[in-house]
């Protein structure tokens, strides 16, 4: 067995790694004629290379190189077996190249070398495999028309679909769409975010060495206000995937609505409550799953937990337990393989979540934990594990997303006060609780307006079950077969039988 890589083993990795950075277009790497983006290491601020960006133009290309290969058939017809096969190697080759993959992934976005092994990259992996299995397994409908006549009712693709992704998770994000968007026989254009090109880039790489043909997965780095745009207003575009916030979710309904009526589907913001009551079966448990629900990831997740809600029979020994793994999860380099929380992905969103620690501090919340920028000796965006307490719900950290290591804690009396909390939010993607009481688990389940709800656990999940919610979290569902529909529409086709 190989031991386990160490700081200074991948540092050398670092040290030797191509770091792709043109766009792919119709199985070529091209040169894009908007200004390069410059890819920055969040933990040292240092640049790692110049991506090649994509003008308007190049998202043309992008486009007819997809809609070219979609009316060819080349993807949409080729014998299931065979695609199958193929998104199956691709999976196969994600991770034979974890390693790799991985390191990209830390040394562009900021998180620890053990989190982007352990989890983005095999999920990604799972991710392509689970949804080349269901190539060869859907099945149509027949209608139960009368005698006379036969009636189908068929699943298409449904030609060329666009995904922008946000920087938070970026491989994993951007397999969330394309997967299920390649499995329905559909061709693809994916934008990276523009702090977080570079797993994108190379899963195109791979993509064609999976023998998947030229121009069905093309990569567009690019800024969001031009090839994001591009690809909102194009009308040669059927389907744009969206993650990302709220804000520029509620743009791509705009853009569909200015061009071609295009399908949107949306998947935003988050401000995720995290119920404790009196009855915890497992106060340590509840902790730990706490702190990892607002701390994993520096916070940058769209279902953290970053409004907590305790009961007050426990709050000031769960709160303890709180602080003390709190401590635990203090930001290191992320290239330590020992290190729980790495850096913020760059210095606007150090300084967003910076301006909500101020400005929680004026509007009265106690800080009780953390606060401060640290490590700066590094030239990263370090942020210390960070907790207030609020006296009341009407905080800009309490009604906001953050996308930060800060947590709103607050403590309540009865379960109706905590349901009116947790739901008095813009936002509805995920809620936990944890309670040993199972009716109070399912009537609090069953009100909590929320896509996701978990109890007795935080974060549980697999590619088997959707991924989305409710309000201005947006619409879509990533994950499961319902994802498939979003990539596919439904044809009927009468028969009249002689
Ligand atoms: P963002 O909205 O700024 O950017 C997301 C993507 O949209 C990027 O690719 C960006 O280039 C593009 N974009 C930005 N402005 C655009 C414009 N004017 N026109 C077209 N495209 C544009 O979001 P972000 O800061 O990259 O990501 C953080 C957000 O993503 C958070 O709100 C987080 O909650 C959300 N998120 C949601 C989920 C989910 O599943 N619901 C998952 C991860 C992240």
């Amino acid at each position: 067995m190989t031991p386990p890589m160490t700081l200074s083993d991948w540092e050398n990795l670092a040290r030797n790694l191509r770091l792709p950075n043109r766009p792919l277009i119709d199985g070529k790497s091209v040169e894009g004629r908007a200004p390069a983006l410059a890819a920055l290491n969040p933990a040292t601020g240092q640049t790692l290379t110049h991506i090649s960006a994509c003008a308007e133009e190049d998202i043309d290309r992008a486009v007819a190189a997809a809609r070219r290969t979609f009316e060819s058939g080349v993807w949409r017809d080729m014998a299931r077996a065979e695609r199958k096969k193929r998104l199956l190697k691709l999976a196969e080759l994600i991770n034979t190249h974890q390693n790799e993959l991985a390191l990209l992934e830390t040394l562009d976005m900021g998180k620890p070398i053990g989190d982007t092994l352990a989890y983005d990259i095999p999920e990604a992996a799972r991710t392509y495999a689970w949804y080349a299995e269901t190539i060869d397994k859907q099945y149509d409908e027949i209608a139960p028309t009368d005698s006379h006549s036969l009636a189908t009712i068929t699943r298409e693709p449904l030609g060329v679909v666009a995904a922008v992704v946000p920087w938070n998770y970026p491989l994993l994000m951007a397999t969330w769409k394309v997967a299920p968007a390649l499995a329905m026989g559909n061709s693809v254009v994916l934008k990276p975010a523009e702090q977080s090109c570079l797993t994108a880039l190379r899963l195109g790489e791979l993509a064609l060495e999976a023998d998947i043909p030229a121009g069905v997965l093309n990569i567009v780095p690019g800024t969001g206000p031009v090839a994001g745009q591009a690809l909102g207003l194009h009308n040669d575009v059927d389907c744009l995937a969206f993650t990302g916030s709220t804000q520029t979710g509620k743009r791509f309904m705009q853009y569909s609505g200015q061009s071609n009526l295009k399908q949107v589907w949306l998947e935003c913001g988050g401000k995720s409550p995290h119920i404790i009551f009196d009855d915890c079966p497992d106060l340590d448990r509840a902790a730990l799953a706490a702190a990892i629900g607002i701390f994993n990831n520096q916070g940058e997740v769209c279902i953290a937990g970053s409004r907590l809600y305790v009961q007050a029979g426990v709050y000031d020994a769960f709160m303890q337990k709180l602080d003390a793994l709190a401590q635990t999860m203090q930001p290191g380099n992320p290239l330590d393989p020992k290190t729980m929380m790495g850096a913020i992905v760059d210095e606007r969103q150090l300084d967003k979540v910076l301006g909500y620690i101020r400005q929680g501090q004026e509007q009265g919340a106690h800080l009780r934990l953390g606060g401060e920028r640290v490590r700066t000796e590094t030239g990263g965006y370090y942020i210390q594990p960070t907790i207030f307490e609020c006296p009341t719900q009407n905080l800009g950290i309490v009604r906001e997303e953050i996308f930060g290591p800060v947590l709103a804690a607050t403590r309540f009396e009865t379960e109706e006060q905590a349901l009116g909390m947790a739901n008095d939010s813009t936002y509805g993607l995920g809620s936990g609780l944890w309670t040993a009481d199972l009716s109070r688990a399912h009537r609090v389940s069953r009100k909590l307006r929320a896509g996701l709800v978990w109890v007795n656990c935080y974060f549980d999940g697999d590619v088997t079950v959707p991924f989305g919610g409710v309000k201005q979290l947006g619409f879509g569902r990533d994950k499961s077969l319902h994802a498939l529909d979003k990539y596919s529409a439904l044809k009927t086709t009468w028969i009249k039988l002689a």
